[in-house]
């Protein structure tokens, strides 16, 4: 069926479509959303497991200078709080149980000055990384030479300091730290302000949880042109001509102006593109894999470890389960949640197993952890968006070794009138919800700039 044409056609509805649908709204363009789901949101995706109980799948933090996520609340009126960070923090190591408090954890004293001039000198290689043209550094050759993996086992002089940041590195990017470079490893820290940021709960990354769950802003945005918005509908082929675009999904056949793209980079090249993309882009594509994480939640009639001085962080090398471990319960207190991230080879594994050895898995863990409390769930769910068809991984692609020296910012170029956003196309805060806002906003507003000018 052929639709009457619009203005612009947006590739996704999560966080990045959404935010370029809005201010296209708000300039008065006409634009159709083409979402392959049933439901909006993407790598955000909040599950109601009862009316007061919610477990966020997805994205779920905001922090500090993540700005349009805390305008966006307050424009929804939408609260949110405090993640729970009082009391003891636990380190399991080699089998060894420890306590601790702050962000790091109890080692000998070797391991922690070795821990310290490790993470000061990433701070210090990173605040040198221009965000806009990673690859400019004088250095950035050499350091997109060699894997984050290499870098930290190089600087590493003790086995405990190199299995404790490369717990935390993996916790931070979603992968095995073979899997991307020195050089986006840096960007990456760059674009979120710094490694304390991205580590930190108080002041950083993991500050707020929104109350109701992060799909609950999506879902705000979108409300003013809902009617815009076509479910299952995964585009399969985009076809430009002079001054039109024709956008196909399955039997239906759109035309536009312009298109938005914001889906993962693996479901870009899934599409077909007529003529074809640049040729940088596609041998980008051709090599710019997902990161791989998994999350668990074990759910309890309350936060009974918050009674024994326990934070519920945990962080863990324990190959058969989480990485890390955080206290999600809701604002209120009236559940207790602890959600176990599994990143890179260790959620596969995990995911691997069926449900009722996972579930068994962990709970053998949380009763080491925090007592035989532990034992008495009331329910357990996890989910990995690598087992999405439409989201390949998460929490987003990584560029591997020399993917910044060869194709420098091809990924986010834009090529006629398409327009390239999602969070990999982020400079600021990419990877998160953020950067996934703001690159949707500077697409739109590339759009917006051009109609201006043309009516000129
Ligand atoms: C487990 C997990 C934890 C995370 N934690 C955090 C966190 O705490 N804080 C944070 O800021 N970030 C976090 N992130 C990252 C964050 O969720 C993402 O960066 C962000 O949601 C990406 O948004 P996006 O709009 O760029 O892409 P997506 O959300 O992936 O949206 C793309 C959309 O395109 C659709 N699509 C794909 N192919 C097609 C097609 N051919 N046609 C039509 N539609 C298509 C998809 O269905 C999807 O809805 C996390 C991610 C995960 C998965």
């Amino acid at each position: 069926m052929k639709i009457p044409s619009t203005e612009v056609i947006i590739v996704g509805a999560g966080f990045s479509g959404i935010a370029a649908a809005k201010k296209l709204h708000e300039a008065g363009i006409s634009f159709k959303i083409l979402e392959a789901r049933d439901r909006i949101g993407g790598r955000v995706f909040t599950r109601y497991l009862k009316d007061d109980l919610y477990v966020d799948l997805g994205g779920q933090w905001i922090g500090p200078t993540q700005d349009r996520m805390y305008e966006l609340c307050k424009e929804y009126g939408i609260s949110y709080f405090e993640t729970y960070d009082e009391g003891k923090n636990i380190l399991n190591l080699r089998g060894k149980i420890r306590t601790y408090k702050g962000i790091i954890p109890k080692m000998d004293p070797i391991s922690l000055i070795n821990l310290d001039i490790l993470m000061r000198k990433l701070e210090r290689m990173a605040r040198q990384i221009n965000v806009q043209s990673p690859w400019s550094h004088p250095k950035a050759q050499q350091w997109d030479q060699i894997t984050l993996e290499d870098f930290l086992r190089k600087n590493s002089k003790t086995k405990s300091c190199f299995e404790v940041i490369k717990i935390g590195c993996e916790t931070i990017f979603a992968c095995e730290l073979t899997e991307l470079s020195l050089l986006h490893a840096l960007f990456y820290i760059r674009s979120g302000t710094s490694l304390e940021t991205l580590i930190n709960i108080k002041n950083g990354a993991q500050q707020h949880r929104i109350v109701g769950g992060m799909q609950r802003i999506a879902e705000a945005m979108a409300a003013a042109f809902r009617e815009h918005l076509l479910f299952e509908s995964p585009v399969d082929k985009i076809i430009q001509r002079t001054g039109e675009l024709e956008v196909i999904s399955g039997e239906n056949s759109f035309s536009a102006n312009h298109v938005i793209l914001t889906v993962p980079p693996p479901l870009l090249k899934r599409i077909q593109f007529e003529p074809g993309l640049s040729s940088e882009k596609r041998k980008l594509l051709d090599q710019y894999p997902m990161g791989r994480v998994g999350k668990c939640f074990m759910i309890y009639e309350s936060p009974f470890w918050r009674d024994a001085n326990f934070s519920g962080q945990v962080v863990s090398d324990d190959p058969l389960t989480h990485q890390t471990l955080f206290d999600c319960s809701p604002v209120d207190g009236k559940y207790g949640i602890l959600m176990g991230f599994m990143i890179g080879n260790r959620a596969d594994d995990y995911f691997s197993n069926d449900e009722k050895d996972r579930k068994a898995r962990m709970i053998s863990q949380l009763v080491r952890y925090f007592g035989d409390k532990a034992n008495e769930p009331i329910q357990y769910i996890d989910f990995t968006m690598s087992d999405e068809t439409w989201s390949k991984g998460c929490y987003a692609a990584l560029m591997p070794v020399g993917a910044w020296s060869n194709w420098r910012d091809a990924y986010r170029k834009t090529e006629g009138n398409l327009h390239f956003a999602g969070t990999e196309a982020a400079t600021v805060w990419h990877g998160y919800i953020e950067g996934a806002v703001q690159a949707g906003e500077s697409a739109a507003m590339e759009i917006i700039e051009k109609k201006k000018k043309e009516k000129v």
